[in-house]
């Protein structure tokens, strides 16, 4: 008798709580990779897509670093273009780095890519419109691809091929910075100076992130500042 009611007292909260746990297991960790678990991710395609300074690059390495602490052949390729911090490493605004493979193009990502698991590609912005088709190619032979890139220039407009590689991915995340001018989350790279070029590699001092009050604001003042 005794133990029938011990029983009873314990054995409704434990279920209760495992219930718990495994409906809002998602809700409580932010991260994608926590749901899934690693064996299930191969052949996909992942984006992680922001205005500068929001973080895509800090995020694209942490992904590739989990994928070679688990003992997958990865890979990352940056357009050659993007030489503001290293010929040869993807660098964060962070200072963290990973290794990598500057290219002219994007078919030629998937001549180098015949053995790898996880593609991560940096910049993806600068590279020709041929990306997503080679994504798609790398999803479909089983690689994990993962994308960082800029999702608007300095006008506000979807930048190369980043709005075609948020449609076909499996998964986007989108990354903010803050805005410089009055701490909301920022929403474009709004450029410090002149200039129409649309490729114009910077860093704090070429580009500051607002939010889009922000921004309408910045736009009105230097259309007065012309006018005068
Ligand atoms: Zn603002």
């Amino acid at each position: 008798m005794r133990n029938e009611k011990l029983f009873s007292v314990f054995s409704f909260p434990v279920s209760v709580y495992f219930v718990f746990l495994r409906k809002n297991r998602g809700a409580m960790i932010g991260f994608s990779e926590d749901r899934l678990d690693e064996t299930r991710r191969r052949g996909r395609i992942e984006v992680i897509c922001g205005s500068m300074f929001s973080g895509k690059t800090e995020e694209l390495i942490r992904r590739m670093k989990r994928a070679q602490f688990a003992r997958q052949k990865v890979e990352i390729f940056k357009p050659a273009i993007d030489t503001r911090y290293s010929e040869e490493d993807v660098v964060s605004h962070e200072g963290n780095s990973i290794a990598s493979t500057p290219l002219d193009n994007a078919t030629s990502i998937l001549l180098l890519s015949s053995d790898i698991e996880v593609v991560g590609i940096d910049e993806a912005q600068f590279f020709d419109k041929g990306l997503v088709d080679v994504c798609n190619e790398l999803a479909n032979r089983g690689i994990r691809v993962i994308i960082a890139g800029l999702d608007m220039d300095f006008k506000g407009v979807p930048f190369g091929p980043m709005p075609d590689l948020c449609a076909i991915a499996d998964e986007v995340t989108k990354v903010h910075a803050i805005c410089v001018r009055c701490g909301n989350l920022a929403y474009v790279s709004h450029r410090l100076v002149a200039g129409e070029k649309r490729v114009l590699l910077g860093e704090k001092l070429e580009y500051e992130p607002l939010c889009r009050v922000c921004y309408q604001r910045a736009l009105e003042e230097a259309e007065a500042e012309k006018a005068l």
